[in-house]
């Protein structure tokens, strides 16, 4: 049989690391070669909605690059360099979340990797958005661009530490997991999203009161609602806690958090494009973003997210090789 065609096992028939709470089947087979766990992108398992659903998000993020590069130059302009760096961490966000869920179940070390890659992506994204969000929702009278330049180091120092904090929170605690890891997870992207929020919050608290409205604004408020229904929906494990099984292909709660992360990603994207209308005129009197601010702040976040994912890798397989020594002393003895 070709490892192509490998059929997939019930939970028992995995280590319990690759166990997802309250999902009873469709585990792919672990140490099988790569090209397995690339071609399950068209087999039926439990994690192949994850990895779709994406990669849809990254083709979108793409399309919507090309509909901005149409009316934008998103190079040469350094007003556009803080919409490239948005654009540039979603759609790595989407890459390593479908890394992550492709290859996940490769093995016990690739677990941990690629699961670490997917919040080193997150954590790119919260730095992408900071860009976006202190570049263009702020009013000029409520940011200052000294305020700017402090969220937008802080973010990438929140990016960081959040990409730490679960990295490392997969090592102090083992599975079956408990909530307060989930806890470690959600606060410290919770850190990020509110330093994310300011300055739209403080757009709604001053229009909001002065029937003066404009229609980013509509955008961002639906985009606050679909981040809160992916913090649910990642916390909750709902509905599958219910029924326990029956969502282990359709359904899943954390499929459902990957829509709402689609949905509030492009409503953020559209928020932006109707804050380019209402910025357009007003460019030539603005001070230009730099470099740092923007597109740099983004490779910062890739360049030390890399490195932390690269550390943590060696420091997990350093772990494994260190149990695996005391199981065979034990077995021996
Ligand atoms: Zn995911």
């Amino acid at each position: 049989m070709s490892t192509s065609m490998v059929p997939t096992t019930s939970k028992q028939g995995v280590p319990e690391i690759f166990h997802v709470p309250h999902v009873e089947t469709g585990f792919r087979t672990p140490h099988q070669p790569w090209s397995y766990y690339l071609y399950s992108f068209f087999q039926k398992h439990n994690e192949c909605l994850n990895c779709w659903t994406h990669l849809l998000g990254m083709c979108l993020t793409l399309l919507r690059a090309s509909q901005f590069a149409e009316r934008h130059d998103l190079i040469e302009d350094p007003h556009m360099w803080p919409l490239t760096a948005g654009l540039i961490a979603m759609a790595i966000m989407y890459f390593c979340s479908t890394i992550n869920h492709c290859f996940s179940s490769k093995s016990e070390l690739v677990f941990y990797t690629t699961a670490m890659i997917d919040y080193a992506g997150i954590g790119i994204f919260g730095v992408g958005g900071v860009v976006l969000h202190y570049h263009y929702c702020h009013d000029d009278a409520l940011v200052t661009s000294w305020q700017r330049a402090a969220a937008v180091a802080s973010s990438v120092a929140m990016g960081i530490l959040m990409c730490l904090s679960c990295s490392v929170t997969m090592f102090i605690y083992e599975p079956p997991y408990p909530f307060a890891r989930t806890l470690w997870q959600i606060s410290s992207a919770l850190a990020l999203y509110l330093l994310n929020s300011v300055p739209i919050v403080l757009r709604l608290l001053q229009y909001g009161s002065g029937d003066i409205w404009h229609s980013s604004l509509d955008h961002h408020t639906q985009q606050m609602i679909w981040s809160a229904a992916a913090a649910f929906f990642f916390g909750a494990d709902i509905p599958e806690r219910f029924l326990p099984g029956r969502f282990d292909f359709v359904g899943h709660s954390h499929q459902i958090f990957h829509i709402c992360v689609i949905m509030m990603a492009e409503k953020q994207l559209e928020g932006i494009t109707h804050e380019l209308e209402r910025l357009g005129p007003k460019f030539s009197t603005m001070a230009l973003p730099t470099f740092w601010n923007s597109i740099g702040a983004v490779i910062l976040g890739i360049v030390f997210n890399g490195l932390l994912v690269i550390s943590c890798h060696f420091y997990v397989r350093k772990m494994f090789y260190v149990r695996n020594m005391v199981d065979k002393k034990t077995k021996i003895q």
